[in-house]
């Protein structure tokens, strides 16, 4: 029933009564009578009076079959936000179930409606969803309903909010409606969302799938006249639908060119409806002999279930013509489950009260709030949106057993999915049998085993290796704990260094009441988060030491230390860096870019070493910024260019043809601009390309900038690279 106009309270009530006999009719009643009431004079953007919103969102709500708290819910799921009413009257009305899911929704519109930053509203957002949802499924239920007729009736808002809703329900509320497995709520949206997001597609596609609307039925009638003959000469009951596949998914293949919009069977699809799963086979093997299936189409979603518990059958076979085309079979029961997911199986547990185990669906919701701690929303919004995504890829350990992973796992997804310390002693493994590295994708039927090693660790780097929410979660836990440990040990050192040289003894403060008082001063629980704040270089030793021993030192003994310190902790040549507004940190050059004097460079607060310089083009501040609040300002200091900075070792890469007096060349040109060369590898290949690979001493980014240019501009230099940077010259 589309036409929301049309819907009465009666409609409703006769459609719950045919799966709830035992319905209490006046629940429904009453809050159809109040919600009227209350919602009386307002009017929707398209015209017509407000309460049709909550009618329809009933409707759908009956469709899916649920109970009368849910309905009653969705009648009056707007009233707390767009009328008088209190919860408190609710509450006396309506009762505590009732209310609570009334509560819920209205909290969510709320956080909906107060925008701040997009990205994390979004991410927060649909995290809050999750969690009313682990009390209460209904809510989420309830949501998605309200979000579908919302789009319905997108129509009759401003471009730009129809474009920022169906942005946001594409993203967000489709693939819940998936992941949940309601395909009736999660492909209406879809198509709406398309329909918005890409008009003009959108108005195309109508348009060729109407011009061919005659070819389609003749097809839909021949085709399934043959089905219904194979059914009925084997004694097979069932039912034959044949459809124009949604939209959406039609304009998707069409972007990946797998279809071709002139040949009608690329958007018709058939489906057989039957009584058993015997007979779902029965009709696959009817099916083949009919027809040739297409080799590697066929897919046994009933043997192996999707993870949103979706079953049935899909074949490709060559029709008429030899046009191929897909048909899916499955049970009733299965067709319901596709239909409506975790609505279908809520109703049946509801009627089967306390049918045991948790629902695995409702158990995979809470497993990705569990593992959602600590992240920042984009890392909260990318890993469910991996998470979220419906293409598996189904992978077997030794024994059979079968997981599910999204597209892009690689075995150390595999490894953490087996147990955390599994994962975090993984080297490797073997996938159907060849020993294979880490960073191996796991493809559809991989036989998987891990090879695991006791002195394996973690790496930052296998953050990028992983894209299950699982995995990566674990992994980022993991680090946090061993960065905390090295920071801790990192703070003592710094303590008691600067104690030793004020002449105190730490030993002897630590536990002191003197050191209490200064622990609660800056809101610190014990010593051990002293030592940490010390060693990730929040907390200044000397400063410490200050506060611990007021009057004790002079401030020039108080400076002197700290001043020691960074130079120790940060090595050579860092006294030309300054951080800008804070020099309590320690300051010290990044390994895999090492700035020249002179560069742009952005600095970063490690966990426990201090501020990391890089190169504003090192490829590894890409990864940083997605902890934008580590970043901090940092300098050249004001004489570090000059000739008075100590040289830096800059390593080069070089690719030329191979004539006579071409080392001579670069040579003279690195000598020419006052370097050296520390030391030079050269080989050439039988193409005539030589390859060169160079040490050499530079004072600073400018030196650097004339030596490449004046390189790049020798007679048969093909290109010149500095080491780990794309760009050299930024
Ligand atoms: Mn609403």
């Amino acid at each position: 029933m589309d036409s929301s106009a049309k819907i009465r309270i009666e409609d409703i009530l006769n459609r719950v009564e045919l799966y709830r006999p035992e319905l209490d009719e006046d629940l429904i009643r009453h809050a159809y009578v109040f919600a009227a009431n209350r919602h009386q004079g307002q009017v929707r953007r398209s015209g017509e009076a407000y309460f049709t919103h909550p009618l329809t969102v009933a409707w759908m709500l009956a469709e899916m079959e649920l109970d009368e708290v849910a309905i009653t819910a969705g009648l009056l799921h707007d009233i707390l936000e767009d009328t008088e009413t209190t919860a408190a009257e609710l509450d006396l009305e309506f009762g505590p179930d009732v209310t609570r899911l009334v509560v819920a929704l209205t909290k969510l519109s709320d956080f909906e409606n107060s925008f701040t930053s997009r990205e994390a509203t979004e991410a927060e957002n649909f995290r809050r969803l999750l969690l009313a949802s682990m009390d209460d499924v209904r809510v989420i239920l309830v949501k998605l309903a309200d979000r579908l007729h919302n789009m319905r009736t997108l129509s009759f808002l401003r471009r730009d909010r129809q474009v920022a809703i169906a942005q946001e329900t594409l993203d967000i509320y489709a693939p819940i409606a998936n992941r949940l497995g309601i395909g009736s709520i999660k492909m209406e949206m879809e198509d709406l969302c398309f329909r918005y997001l890409h008009p003009r597609e959108w108005e195309r596609l109508e348009h060729e799938i109407k011009d061919r609307a005659d070819a389609a039925e003749r097809w839909f009638a021949e085709i399934r006249g043959i089905i219904e003959g194979l059914l009925l000469a084997n004694g097979l009951s069932g039912t034959v639908q044949g459809r124009v596949k949604h939209m959406y998914s039609v304009y998707q293949k069409l972007r990946r060119q797998d279809v071709d919009v002139a040949n009608v069977f690329d958007f018709l699809a058939f489906r057989v409806i039957v009584g058993s799963v015997a007979d779902c086979y029965a009709v696959l093997g009817l099916i083949h002999q009919q027809w040739p299936p297409v080799p590697g189409r066929m897919k046994d979603h009933i043997a192996i279930p999707k993870p949103n518990a979706y079953q049935s059958l899909h074949t490709t076979v060559l029709g008429p013509e030899a046009h191929p085309f897909e048909i899916q079979i499955r049970t009733w029961d299965m067709h319901k489950i596709a239909e409506f997911g975790i609505a279908a199986h809520w109703s049946y547990k509801e009627q089967g009260k306390g049918a045991g185990s948790e629902d695995s669906r409702i158990s995979w919701l809470r497993g990705l709030l569990d593992n959602s701690e600590g992240a920042s929303p984009r890392e909260f919004l990318d890993s469910i949106k991996v998470d979220l995504y419906p293409d598996d890829v189904y992978c077997f350990t030794p024994r059979g057993d079968v997981f599910s992973f999204p597209r892009g796992a690689t075995i150390l997804d595999f490894a953490y999915r087996i147990h955390s310390e599994v994962g975090h002693t993984c080297v490797g493994g073997s996938i159907n049998s060849r020993w294979v590295p880490l960073r191996t994708e796991l493809k559809n039927g991989d036989i998987v085993e891990i090879s695991t090693s006791p002195q394996q660790r973690p790496h930052h780097d296998w953050l990028n290796l992983v894209v299950t929410n699982r995995a990566r979660s674990k992994i980022r836990s993991w680090l946090k704990r061993e960065e905390k440990k090295r920071s801790v040990e990192v703070g003592r050192k710094l303590i008691e260094r600067e104690f030793r040289r004020a002449g105190v003894s730490w030993r002897k403060a630590s536990g002191s009441d003197e050191l209490k008082s200064l622990l609660a001063s800056h809101g610190l629980a014990k010593e051990e988060d002293l030592l940490a704040a010390v060693g990730f270089g929040r907390l200044a030793a000397p400063a410490i030491i200050a506060q611990l021993l007021p009057g004790r030192d002079g401030a020039a003994e108080g400076e002197a230390p700290a001043a020691d310190a960074a130079r120790e902790a940060s090595g050579a040549g860092n006294q030309a860096l300054e951080v800008t507004g804070d020099a309590d940190f320690l300051v010290y050059v990044a390994k895999c870019c090492k700035p020249l004097p002179g560069e742009r460079i952005v600095g970063f607060v490690t966990r426990g070493k201090g501020v990391a310089v890089h190169s504003r083009s090192c490829p590894n501040v890409r990864n940083l910024l997605y902890h934008p609040e580590r970043e901090i300002e940092v300098r050249w200091a004001t004489n570090a260019a000059s000739s008075g900075a100590s040289p830096n070792q800059v390593e080069l890469d070089m690719v030329f043809d191979d004539r006579s007096g071409m080392l001579a060349s670069i040579s003279q040109v690195i000598s020419a601009e006052g370097s050296d060369i520390l030391s030079c590898q050269l080989r050439t290949e039988h193409n005539d390309r030589g390859f060169g690979a160079m040490t050499i001493m530079v004072r600073d980014a400018a030196q650097l900038d004339r030596i490449l240019s004046h390189l790049e501009n020798l007679n048969g230099m093909r290109r010149v690279e500095r080491r780990g940077q794309a760009k050299t010259r930024a």
